[in-house]
């Protein structure tokens, strides 16, 4: 028999590589920077176009390639960083496995030029799918520019692959910035379509960080630094107040390089023990060097995954070290002299003395004598608080014991008016298809008088129907409801807003702006005020109806976190991710006691829904119990 196998040719062998080594314009980012990095750059400049699917370019003052040099590079396994297979184990690049180029350009147009310091002129260079199209000499500054244009234009199912922009582009921003955190002390430039995203001069680290994260970044940082034989940290973990919902801004770089590790993430978690609300993540940007032969790189094509000698010992470390330096901060807290004291308390109220309140007692009263008389009956002073408790109104002597008139009392309970909790908001629900309300209840059968729901371990909503009862989940009923409500207000009726007294400045990344700026709109619609956008905040004054002041700031931080999971591509699942996720984060959570009113409200608000049956989410909302599925139980 004939044999059969053959060596692959180069350019098919590079388009397989590239299938691991290019998924997405980020990709071609992160090598092409790495790549100028190793070169010795001073600054790099990143220039991107349609989020890489057109454009990307990355141009640096590195130390550049000889003639012989510039066309090798495209060859595959041509590096001049490793020469032995031992030189794996001492690494100090980026790249080694000289596979970026030829990748690329087996995928993409390609123009590199490039020139040597020592050299006159330069050499530039045209490769498309492999196939290099031209070489010239040419007159260039010192170092390297490469762009690559059209992404996959040879493999249109990679290209049709790729998602929007918007998606795209925050992959191509996450590598532009591990870069940038990786190597402080290089100037780096990112402009996207024509404007310019970041210009971050070189720096210290933590000046890097607050450049790339916003000026708020600052005061949230403790420092951590610890020295051992197999590795030395520094780096800064965030203040626990700080903790996000989100994993947000997690960060390891082992000898400089942008890595994942679920271990290492543990051990931080483990450091913050106790000191974290239920659910959040702390921010951390932690940078570990470790002798280059204590660890393997080589077990992944976009080496962002590591294999240490001893990661046990790493874990311990690492732990033990966050720890000290939390510590040491909770011991010596940092005084923030630029909080305004005066604007925690939004009601004047609360500062008042709380005075018991006092009664005078009239002590010409005689309860026999005819109580025509416009007597006062009392008078109230400072009784501006909860605390009128019913003790305070007993007096001595039954004789002189005040009689209550309703009508003469002074009102005060006005006071707490617009104190009411956002609980009791649910009552102020209105509803587009109201005349579906109730079609499961309106039985005669069914009284309707005394308690029509009930609410059982704080959860579910039980409540009598003509076939026999239904069960409902409050928190999943309120979040279908609050989900119908938003998605009417950002597609078809504007929601209506609440006027901040103070408006409300709010900090976010650059990344995390951009999200916010594109959902601006749809965010306006379900009651948003913006006053301003500006490069690292956004100053909010009016809010929906439904969402307290005290919420918004986690409430905006879950819609972020839930569109960085789940990006829209449409306008109509922008509008349904908004809504899904605020509808998540406002509706009244398993455990909250609802009054009787609220139950009702809830019941009605969900049989009003155009489809009451499942939660945004798709779980069911409720479910019922026949007469004779009860009977059925008894029967046994
Ligand atoms: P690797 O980085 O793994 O060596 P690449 O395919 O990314 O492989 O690059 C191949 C070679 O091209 C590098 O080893 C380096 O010598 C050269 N090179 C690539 N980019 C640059 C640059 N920006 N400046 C100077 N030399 C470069
Ligand atoms: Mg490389």
């Amino acid at each position: 028999m004939s044999s059969i196998i053959q060596l692959l040719p180069d350019h098919v062998a590079n388009q397989i590589a590239a299938g691991e080594v290019v998924q997405r314009p980020a990709s071609v980012v992160k090598e092409l920077m790495e790549n100028s990095v190793d070169a010795g750059s001073t600054e790099i400049k990143l220039v991107v176009k349609d989020a890489g699917k057109t454009l990307i370019q990355v141009i640096d003052n590195g130390k550049g390639m000889s003639v012989t040099d510039a066309r090798l590079c495209f060859e595959r396994h041509a590096t001049s960083k490793i020469r032995h297979a031992e030189d794996l184990f001492a690494l100090g690049t980026k790249g080694f496995r000289g596979e970026a180029l030829a990748s690329i350009a087996a995928i993409a147009h390609v123009e590199m030029k490039t020139k040597q310091d020592q050299d006159e002129l330069g050499t530039h260079i045209v490769i498309e799918g492999s196939k290099f199209v031209s070489q010239d000499v040419a007159v260039l500054p010192k170092g390297t520019s490469f762009s690559v244009k059209n992404l996959f234009f040879n493999i249109p199912a990679r290209r049709n692959f790729l998602k929007s922009d918007t998606v795209e582009f925050r992959h191509v921003v996450d590598e532009f910035e591990r870069v940038a955190m990786a190597h402080a002390n290089i100037h780096f430039v990112l402009i996207h379509n024509g404007s310019e995203m970041f210009n971050l001069p070189a720096s210290n680290t933590r000046q890097r960080i607050v450049n790339i994260f916003g000026g708020r970044t600052n005061e949230k940082l403790v420092p951590v630094n610890e020295t051992t034989e197999i590795v030395s940290i520094n780096g800064f973990v965030c203040k626990p107040e700080f903790a996000k919902k989100n994993r947000g801004e997690q960060f390891f770089f082992v000898n400089d390089r942008f890595i994942k590790s679920a271990y290492l993430h543990h051990a931080v978690m483990a450091a913050y023990e106790g000191l974290l609300k239920d659910g959040t993540q702390p921010g951390y940007y932690l940078y570990l060097d470790v002798p280059p032969n204590t660890i393997d790189i080589n077990i992944h094509p976009t080496k962002t995954e590591i294999k240490f000698d001893d990661e046990h010992a790493l874990y311990a470390i690492l732990r033990s070290a966050i720890k000290h330096s939390l510590g040491q901060f909770n011991v010596a807290p940092v005084l923030d002299f630029d909080r305004d004291a005066t604007l925690d308390t939004p009601y004047d109220y609360e500062k008042k003395d709380v005075g018991m309140p006092t009664i005078q007692v009239d002590s010409t009263f005689n309860p026999f004598a005819d109580d025509s008389d416009d007597k006062p009956a009392q008078s109230f002073s400072g009784g501006s608080s909860r605390s009128s408790s019913s003790s305070s109104f007993s007096s001595s002597s039954s004789y002189s014991s005040p009689s209550f008139k309703k009508d003469k009392m002074p009102s005060w309970e006005s006071l707490y008016n617009g104190l009411n909790t956002s609980t009791d908001e649910i009552a102020e629900i209105s509803f587009e298809s109201e005349e579906v309300t109730g079609s499961l209840f309106n039985d005669e059968e069914v009284e309707q008088t005394a308690h029509k729901t009930y609410q059982i371990h704080k959860k579910y909503i039980v409540s009598p129907i003509k076939s026999g009862m239904v069960i409902i989940d409050q928190k999943r009923a309120h979040q279908r409801v609050l989900y119908e409500q938003f998605l009417a207000n950002i597609t078809v009726q504007h929601g209506s807003s609440q006027q901040l007294l103070f408006p409300l400045t709010l900090h976010f990344n650059k990344s995390e702006l951009g999200i916010i700026k594109e959902m601006k709109e749809s965010l306006q619609n379900t009651g948003f005020v913006f006053d301003e956008f500006s490069d690292d905040h956004i100053v909010v004054s009016g809010l929906p109806v439904n969402v307290a002041e005290s919420e918004v700031s986690i409430l905006l931080e879950e819609l972020l976190n839930d569109l960085e999971q789940e990006v829209p591509d449409t306008s109509f699942s922008q509008s349904d991710s908004i809504a899904k996720s605020m509808s998540r984060s406002l509706a009244v959570k398993t455990g909250v006691a609802l009054t009787e009113k609220e139950q009702e409200t809830m019941v009605n608000a969900l049989f009003a829904c155009k489809e009451p049956g499942v939660s945004p989410f798709n779980k069911p909302t409720f479910i019922t119990l026949s007469v004779e599925d009860l009977d059925k139980r008894f029967a046994l």
